[in-house]
Order: C-alpha cells, then sequence, then structure tokens
C-alpha cells in the first residue's frame, strides 16, 4: 500500500476540518469512561490541529446503536473528558448532521474543537450512504482520519467523506499504526515470529495463511488449538471446538508442510474439570486430554518453548491470549509470552501486540512499557496482517504528487 498524505507539513489555518476519530471507549453502568486510552491517543493529531488554527470537527461512533439514538452511548461524556484533557472548551453537537451540527460547525473559530454525536446514531453511517456521507462532508472542507480501529470498515465516515472531499489525510496515529504494522509485514528483520491466540480460529483464518507466507516461525495457543488438535485425530475431550473451522484447519496444516515458516503448535497444556477459576487442574500433553476436561491453558513445556523461540526473534507480532487469561489459573500462559515478548523488545528486538485481549493483557501485566508499538485496532490490525487492503486507508491520498 503506497504511504499516505501526512498532516505533517500542512497548513490548515483557519479551514473546517472534519477528523474521524475512534472514542469508542468503554462506559460502565453510570456512563463513566472506565479506559480512555482512545481518547489520549488521538490527542496528538488533535492538538496538531487546533495549534495550527484549524477549525477541528470530531467524528467517531461508540457501540452498536443501530442507526437509532440510544442516550447511554451518547458521545457527550467523551466531549467533557476530552475538554479536561486539551484544557480548552469543546463543543457538542446533539446531531451528526442536523441543525445543531451544521450551526455549531459554522460558528467555529480557528483553534475551536466541535465533536459531533454517536455517528451510528444514523443508519447511513455503517451502510455507507452518500446521502449521509455528502451531508456530514458538507460540514467540512477537509478530512483527517485517525482513526486506524474503524479503518477495515467502508463506512460513510471512513470512506464516503474522503471520497466526498476527493481524498483526505492520515492523522498521526492512523500513521504510526500504518508505518509499524506496513514496517512489519514489507521488511521485517528477522527472525520474524508471530504469537496467534484467542478462542475463534474462524476470525484468524486468514492473518494465520498470510503470515504462514510470511514469518519464519508461528506460534499458535488459545482455544483455537483444540480444533487443530481435533483435526489431527487427537481426543481434545470438552476443549473449545470450531466445528465451522474443520476444513480451514485441515487447509492450514497442509500449507504449514510446506510453507517457509515453522508452525509450533503446544506440546501440553493445563486442563480443568470445569470453565470455573476454582476447577480442578492438571498438566497434561496434548496427546493425553482427559475425556471431559478441557484445555484452558497452554503448558509448562510449552511456555518455555514459546519463550525460547520469542527470545531469538527480531521482529515480533503478537495477537490473542494464550488461555483463559481473564481467570487466574489460566493466566500464566499469556504471562509467559508477554514476559518474553517485553524481554525480547529490550533486547532489540521490534514487538507489535494487536487485538483488545492480548492488549488488556499487556496493560495488565503492567507491560505495555516494554512493546514497540500497541496497536489501537483489533480487528483493523488483524485484516491489515491478513494482508488485506483497508478501505479506510485506501481512501486517504497518496503522499505523492497530491496537492491538496
Ligand atoms: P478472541 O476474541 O478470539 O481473540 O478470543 C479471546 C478469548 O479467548 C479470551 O476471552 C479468552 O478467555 C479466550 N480463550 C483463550 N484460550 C481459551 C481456551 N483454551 N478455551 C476457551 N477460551 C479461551
Amino acid at each position: 500500500m503506497s504511504k499516505k498524505l501526512s498532516i505533517s507539513d500542512w497548513n490548515p489555518a483557519g479551514a473546517k476540518v472534519l477528523v474521524r476519530v475512534d472514542f469508542n471507549v468503554p462506559l460502565d453502568g453510570e456512563r463513566n469512561i472506565t479506559d480512555e486510552t482512545r481518547i489520549t491517543a488521538a490527542l496528538p493529531t488533535i492538538r496538531y490541529l487546533t495549534g495550527k488554527g484549524a477549525k477541528v470537527i470530531l467524528m467517531s461512533h461508540l457501540g452498536r446503536p443501530k442507526g437509532k439514538t440510544d442516550p447511554a452511548l451518547s458521545l457527550r461524556p467523551v466531549a467533557d473528558r476530552l475538554a479536561e484533557l486539551l484544557e480548552v472548551p469543546v463543543k457538542f453537537a446533539q446531531d451528526t448532521v442536523g441543525p445543531d451540527a451544521r450551526r455549531l460547525a459554522e460558528g467555529l473559530v480557528g483553534g475551536e474543537v466541535l465533536l459531533l454525536e454517536n455517528l451510528r446514531y444514523n443508519p447511513g453511517e455503517t451502510a455507507n450512504d452518500p446521502a449521509f456521507a455528502g451531508a456530514l462532508a458538507g460540514l467540512g472542507e477537509f478530512f483527517v482520519n485517525d482513526a486506524f480501529g474503524t479503518a477495515h470498515r467502508a463506512h460513510a465516515s471512513t470512506v464516503g467523506v474522503p471520497q466526498a472531499l476527493g481524498g483526505g489525510r492520515a492523522g498521526f496515529l492512523m500513521e504510526m499504526e500504518l508505518a509499524h504494522l506496513g514496517g512489519m509485514l514489507a521488511e521485517p528483520e528477522r527472525p520474524f515470529v508471530a504469537i496467534l491466540g484467542g478462542a475463534k480460529v474462524s476470525g484468524k483464518v486468514d492473518v494465520i495463511l498470510n503470515l504462514l507466507d510470511r514469518v519464519d516461525t508461528l506460534l499458535l495457543g488459545g482455544g483455537m488449538i483444540f480444533t487443530f488438535f481435533r483435526m489431527m485425530g487427537l481426543n481434545i475431550g470438552s476443549s473449545l471446538l470450531d466445528v465451522d473451522s474443520s476444513d480451514v484447519v485441515r487447509e492450514i496444516l497442509a500449507k504449514a508442510r510446506t510453507a517457509q515458516a515453522e508452525l509450533i503448535l503446544p506440546e501440553d497444556c493445563l486442563v480443568a474439570d470445569e470453565f470455573a477459576a476454582d476447577a480442578k487442574t492438571e498438566e497434561v500433553l496434548v496427546t493425553d486430554i482427559p475425556a471431559d476436561w478441557m484445555g484452558l491453558d497452554i503448558g509448562s513445556r510449552s511456555r518455555e518453548r514459546f519463550s525460547e523461540v520469542i527470545s531469538t526473534a527480531r521482529s515480533i507480532f503478537w495477537n490473542g491470549p494464550m488461555g483463559v487469561f481473564e481467570l487466574p489459573p489460566f493466566a500464566g500462559g499469556t504471562r509467559a509470552v508477554g514476559m518474553a515478548v517485553a524481554e525480547a523488545t529490550s533486547a532489540g528486538a521490534t514487538s507489535v501486540v494487536g487485538g483488545g485481549d492480548s492488549v488488556a493483557a499487556v496493560n495488565h501485566l503492567g507491560l505495555a512499557e516494554r512493546i514497540s508499538h500497541i496497536s489501537t485496532g483489533g480487528g483493523a490490525s488483524l485484516e491489515f496482517m491478513a494482508g488485506r487492503t483497508l478501505p479506510g486507508v485506501e481512501a486517504l491520498s497518496p503522499a505523492e504528487g497530491f496537492d491538496r
């Protein structure tokens, strides 16, 4: 993918700039923001644009209101928190393309910030409806996308608006994500080791197939490995089995036989007699899983082997936990991998961690500072690593030969 036009060296003074941000933050029952990472991640771009005297119009979605107004998913708490973080007032429009948004956008002066209400209150957002995209585009003159997390979706605010405005620029966060993930796919320092885990095979098939052509070693853990073991003829007791993915798992195993990459599956696992924190547990070889027991983490031999492989890596991509890390007895495999990735990074490797659960694990373990790059986009980073073009990135202007 060609490099995209940046906001650096751009002078948007006095211009109305529509900025797609990812303010899809988690809220508790009282609508308090429980994790503001996504807001702070967008601050450099917002500060840069206001510092240049632009009139900044922010757009985001929050949750899945399915095209209807849902007060529980209003972006107002985000506007309030953003104002505190920026230390300037943030105007808040009670609609997206209605009279309030139009009036407030029209009244902005250079350096001011306006946040529109939840884009997904309007069904035109996810449908990429041209009328809705045109109305959004009509609020501003230029488009900036800093929402890597939604770049894999062709929605009105990610694709329709830049099309209507004749292109757009990548914000700093978007630029950084593309540089890290793109660099890892295009010219990784070797050995390149990828670690994939999590429950669902289905969402990771294309990433696994693509990475088998690119990495030196692919380590697999998490609930998805049991479908592999089943396809290899092993008994997996009551471990997670994704029957619908049987064919693709066979395809992956066949590809692994001829691929340049070495595919490593765990040799042992921690099994439990039930899915609970106080379950009885036992460590067994994957060839010895007792009937009615379920594998909930990788075992100690596998942790050692995985850590050893990771310690030799110069490039590391990690997505998905090795076990049910939310329950303390089954968090050990994920912790071991997290530690190994952090140590390899301290020794000079480049590491990228993507996906909500692995990011949560890294934060929980206090290892975030020791990872080269933590991707803000779970789904988007996986699609990117699967080799797909992200529509929201595609819609931005190329860095070369563009004069807007
Ligand atoms: P995913 O959304 O596919 O990345 O899966 C993340 C989830 O996988 C986490 O909530 C983990 O608890 C879960 N998980 C990891 N290992 C296992 C396992 N062995 N059995 C069941 N669930 C698992």
